[in-house]
């Protein structure tokens, strides 16, 4: 992996999320590997081997703040702001205690458990709340599409931590890989620790596409006898098979009266 530095680019970014005015993505690159990340397909930078920080990432950002009101600030939309480099660079951590400082509040999405480490910091932001997404079971299953993360149950075990401090807690389990994600497992491992749980199909609009062309090989190699199941479904949203699995997670979600979201 390779670390750049930059002095010069915008912290605080618009955000097109619901209720979400800004976003900041503390790092450039993700060196989590997702081999489905979207941001492969539009980024400018060799995205899983190019982290770049930044070199006053907090005077730089309380600069941008000086005419924004106090309000929630999205973490995690192109990049997680707790992969690996972030244990040295720790910038996520101090853009945290800036926000903390001006009364800002945060909602974040991340593969690792490394959030915990600033759960006393979020606890003490007005109305903070904490998202994992997680997709495989598996952990040989997860690695081949997620080259660098945490295994699921330590993802699992950190939401939890934060529950149980009082933080709104998410999680999404994304994406949904047709005949690889088993959806109702996850649900099971995740009802007690997420407030809610978000699904996303995998959702490839191109064969052309980054991510297609870098997972395609894998469902070609490793899942031969399921490969072609596997295709069929992921380019036809009306398939069957994603017709199955929302009358399940609706039986589910009435059942058990859990706030699933189902987008797919
Ligand atoms: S954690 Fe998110 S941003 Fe990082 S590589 Fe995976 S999908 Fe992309």
């Amino acid at each position: 992996m390779n670390i750049k530095t930059c002095t010069e680019r915008v912290i605080l970014k618009p955000c097109s999320l619901e209720n979400i005015n800004y976003q900041i993505d503390t790092y450039i690159g993700c060196s989590h590997y997702c081999y489905y990340c979207y941001a492969l397909q539009y980024a400018k930078t060799n995205w899983s081997e190019r982290i770049i920080t930044h070199k006053n990432i907090v005077e730089k950002l309380s600069d941008e703040l000086k005419d924004v009101s106090p309000q929630k600030i999205y973490f995690g939309y192109h990049t997680d702001p707790y992969q690996p480099c972030e244990k040295q660079f720790i910038q996520t951590r101090k853009v945290l205690d800036l926000l903390l400082e001006k009364n800002f509040s945060a909602s974040i999405l991340t593969k690792s458990d490394l959030v915990i480490r600033d759960k006393y910091l979020l606890k003490n932001m007005e109305n903070a709340s904490v998202s994992i997404s997680v997709a495989f079971i598996d952990n040989n299953i997860r690695k081949l599409f997620e080259y660098n993360t945490i295994d699921t149950e330590r993802r699992i075990n950190g939401l939890m931590q934060l529950k149980e401090l009082g933080i709104k807690t998410n999680a999404l389990i994304c994406p949904v890989i047709p005949h690889v994600t088993d959806v109702v497992e996850l649900i099971n491992l995740l009802e007690t620790c997420a407030d809610t749980i978000w699904i996303y199909g995998l959702s490839i609009l191109n064969k052309s596409d980054v991510y297609w062309q870098n997972i395609e090989p894998i469902f070609d190699q490793y899942f031969p006898k399921r490969n072609d199941l596997i295709k069929q479904a992921i380019f036809n949203k009306n398939h069957n098979f994603w017709n199955t699995l929302r009358s399940k997670l609706e039986l589910i979600k009435k059942e058990r009266k859990l706030d699933l979201r189902i987008n797919f």
